[in-house]
């Protein structure tokens, strides 16, 4: 079998193969360690599935402090435990694929598939002129996967956002910090459509940091400038950036409606699984490749059909991404007619929703949880910020 796409969730996926004792190939258009755009955050919840604690090489800092700023508004959490990690996700992505190869996993590096035939006996694939046949695929190429068009038509633009990130050296080391800043203009009309707010972060690099802004459907210079007033706020702090080396992905806000055929999977942002409300992507990487490796274990083992892998996601991973871009129209909205520091401070004050926040990015509580406490709060939350 073969899986295309050597970021998280490729090698995970491959790891996971290998161990069931399939034969797995892996292939990445890239040579190996590449960079990939990304904020580096990496939530206990997502590393925590990765069976195994990760090693000291591979984590640039420990998170023990968040900083959550909007305007003039800022408040600071020491955390009791560590609740992330930051990585770079060259050394990341490499660690993946190294264990994929000590699963069993074959990697083949700057291969790219060119051509996909699927027919009830199995899979042709061409890769660079030569042609393999393989009883299933993963597709694990993120958000600009040309076999996933391929296969199953192009993503649309319109669901996508926008992510720049630039890593830096800086004088004073901010320590084990991940800063948030929410830089959204807050709308006072009720929003239908799903959106995506302008945001900012600050994570903690050794030596540095990781700073960055994303959105959807802003133009150009609305980035440039956020970007720039972070870098300026992040400068005041901690000294002048240098060795700074900025980037830009897409980032899928909206899974695809289609997730397998008979013996193709997407998996990752290939399959559209980012988080509406964050961006953050891995912890989904990680889940859907496991259910990937389930389904197409059971294909070849068993032959089961690949629409378990339909089922396992639809349970696992959809409804929270639904319920998300549900609430998102809402809460930009309520952002929009309160006023939103007031209303930050008083959730922040708030043991209960941190602590369940907390246990959220460790992976320990789910969303429902947060939203459960938040429609009690309600009342008091929103009466209370008006302006
Ligand atoms: C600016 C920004 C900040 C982010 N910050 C965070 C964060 O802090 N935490 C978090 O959890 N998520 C974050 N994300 C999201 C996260 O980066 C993605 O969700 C995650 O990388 C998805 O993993 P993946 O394996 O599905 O795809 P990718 O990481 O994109 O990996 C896909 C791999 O496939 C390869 N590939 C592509 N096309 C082909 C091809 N045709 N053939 C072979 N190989 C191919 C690529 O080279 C790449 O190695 C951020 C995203 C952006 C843009």
């Amino acid at each position: 079998m073969v899986i295309s796409g050597a970021g998280p969730a490729g090698a995970r996926a491959a790891s996971l193969c290998a161990r069931q004792g399939l034969r797995a190939l892996l292939l990445e258009r890239e040579a190996v360690p590449r960079e990939k755009c990304c904020a580096g955050g990496l939530l206990d919840r997502a590393s925590g599935l990765l069976g195994e604690p990760l090693p000291d090489r591979v984590i640039e800092q420990e998170i023990t402090s968040v900083g959550l700023i909007h305007r003039d508004f800022r408040t600071d959490f020491e955390l009791p435990t560590r609740a992330a990690v930051t990585v770079r996700r060259s050394v990341f992505d490499a660690y993946l694929v190294e264990r994929a190869e000590r699963s069993g996993a074959e990697m083949w590096t700057s291969s790219s598939i060119s051509k996909v035939r699927e027919s009830t006996e199995g899979l042709e694939i061409v890769i660079g002129g030569r042609s393999i046949r393989s009883r299933a695929l993963i597709v694990a190429e993120g958000a600009i996967s040309r076999t996933a068009s391929a296969l199953f038509g192009p993503y649309p633009g319109r669901n996508q956002g926008i992510g720049i990130a630039m890593t830096c050296t800086l004088p004073r080391d901010p320590g084990g910090r991940m800063e948030y800043y929410l830089m959204g203009t807050p709308i006072e009309r009720f929003p239908f459509r799903f959106k995506f707010p302008l945001n900012g972060w600050m994570f903690a690099t050794k030596g540095g940091a990781n700073i960055g802004v994303t959105g959807k459907d802003l133009g150009g210079a609305v980035y440039r400038d956020a970007l720039d007033a972070l870098q300026k706020e992040v400068e005041r702090k901690y000294g002048e950036a240098s060795e700074t080396r900025i980037s830009a992905h897409p980032i899928p806000m909206v899974p695809r409606r289609k997730l397998a055929t008979r013996r193709c999977v997407l998996i990752g942002d290939a399959a559209g699984f980012a988080s509406p409300l964050s961006g953050e992507g891995m912890t989904n990487a990680f889940r859907s490749a496991a259910h990937a490796a389930e389904a197409v274990s059971g294909l070849i083992h068993d032959d089961r059909p690949l629409s378990s892998y339909r089922r396992m996601v639809a349970t696992d991973i959809l409804p929270v991404l639904r319920a998300s871009r549900t609430i998102s129209p809402q809460a930009q909205w309520l952002m929009g007619i309160v006023d939103t520091s007031m209303l930050m401070r008083k959730m922040s004050g708030d043991a209960e929703l941190v602590s369940i926040c907390l246990d959220i990015s460790k992976g320990e509580r789910s969303w429902e949880a947060l939203l459960g406490v938040i429609a009690r709060r309600f009342p008091y939350l929103f009466f209370s910020s008006l302006t």
